[in-house]
């Protein structure tokens, strides 16, 4: 099988050609221009992450929703279950970018930041 990867580590964005053996092991990888693309990629095929970016609402605050990241990336497989979890929170305002909303965010070893501060309404 033949995988194609978009590489997002640096702007140059190196598309990265992944041909995967039957048990879904790595054969051959090549259009990247240097090793972090290569890195990149395996870590992509094999145990992919993002960083979650989404909103919570607020109580007392000038806007009813607060912008809100993981501090870092999380499996790619547990995105869903952590944009469910962020619905169900509430937080007072005033809010300070960088404030942790939660910690150790469903026992995944990052916290849930405020990505911006929010005074009070
Ligand atoms: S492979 Fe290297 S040069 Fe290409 S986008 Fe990735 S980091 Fe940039």
């Amino acid at each position: 099988m033949i995988k194609h990867i978009t590489c997002t580590v640096c702007p140059l964005s190196c598309e990265i050609t992944l041909e995967i053996g039957e048990n879904n092991e790595i054969i051959s990888l090549t259009g990247n221009r240097c090793n972090r693309g290569k890195v990149y990629a395996t870590k992509e095929h094999t145990a992919p992450e993002r960083t979650l970016t989404t909103t919570v609402r607020v109580r007392g605050g000038v806007h009813p929703l607060l912008p809100v990241r993981t501090d870092q990336p999380i499996p790619k497989g547990k995105l869903k279950e952590a944009m469910l979890a962020t619905a169900q929170l509430e937080v007072e305002a005033p809010v300070k970018m960088g404030t942790v909303i939660v910690e150790n965010f469903l026992d995944l070893g990052v916290n849930l930041v405020a990505s911006r501060d929010l005074e009070r309404g």
